[in-house]
């Protein structure tokens, strides 16, 4: 069976103006500069430049969302259909982040409709679980992100339209990640349950880490066992600093 593709994602939250477009070009410079990285990368812009981003994005990256609304169309005002990210030239869209269930009261049924919606629009999800610090330290780590991850994947999902992305919520922003014990840990689980769930396809979901992945931490990460790459948030927003992530899969 053939080995996941690493993807490195950049996730620029609720940041970014027109202005941002000179850090896309910085890092597609980057990008073409050194030794070429064995992953693939991508950048989610949030939904004003994104259209824009895809527009300039050279063949070395990717444009995608943040999140979509589970309709093609309608009266469903402020929110942006799948078809409308596909239409705009992404080619992926993050559901599920901690910060869409927790902000938006996002369940995980929800998250799978809208890894649906991704899907009927061609779009590859980037599926995102992850426990709490009172839930890890309560010990309901596995069972929190496996019973997330069974919930938010939709009937139509492959290994080839979607991205798991484990991200302790407690790790997101704060400058501490788990052991890479810890990572290993969750990340076998959930391969265990894609491989029960998928049969042999399981083995061919990207599995990406996120949670205060920096240039300093990130090749050490992206070793352990079954982590095929990371979903990155601050440290995506400057070209030189994501370029120093991407650096864990060149030569
Ligand atoms: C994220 O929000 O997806 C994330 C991983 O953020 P950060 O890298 O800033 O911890």
């Amino acid at each position: 069976m053939a080995q996941p593709t690493p993807l490195v994602a950049g996730n620029w939250k609720m940041n970014g103006l027109r202005q941002s477009e000179s850090e896309l070009q910085a890092l597609e410079g980057l990008l073409g500069a050194g030794s070429d990285a064995v992953c693939n990368v991508l950048i989610c812009p949030p939904f004003p430049i994104l259209s824009r981003f895809a527009d300039v994005a050279g063949d070395a990256l990717m444009i995608g969302a943040q999140d979509c609304h589970t309709q093609v169309s309608g009266a469903h005002t402020g929110d942006v259909s799948a078809e409308m990210i596909a239409d705009a030239g992404a080619t992926h869209v993050i559901v599920g982040h901690s910060e869409r269930r927790a902000d938006h009261a996002e369940t995980s049924s929800l998250v799978a409709e809208k890894a649906g919606a991704a899907h009927r629009a061609g779009l590859t999800a980037i599926v995102c679980v992850g426990e709490t610090e009172t839930e890890r330290d309560a010990g309901d780590t596995l069972e929190v992100v496996l019973k997330q991850l069974t919930g938010s994947l939709p009937e139509t999902t492959t290994a080839d339209n979607c991205i798991i992305a484990y991200e302790p919520v407690w790790a997101i922003g704060t400058g501490r990640t788990p052991t890479n014990n810890d990572i290993g840990e969750v990340h076998a689980a959930i391969r265990n349950a894609l491989e029960t769930q998928f049969g042999d396809n399981g083995t061919r979901f990207a599995i990406l880490y996120g949670g205060s992945v920096k240039p300093a931490n990130a090749k050490e990460l992206m070793t352990i066992d079954n982590v095929n790459g990371a979903l990155v948030g601050g440290a995506s927003l400057k070209a030189s600093d994501f370029n120093g992530i991407i650096d864990a899969y060149r030569p």
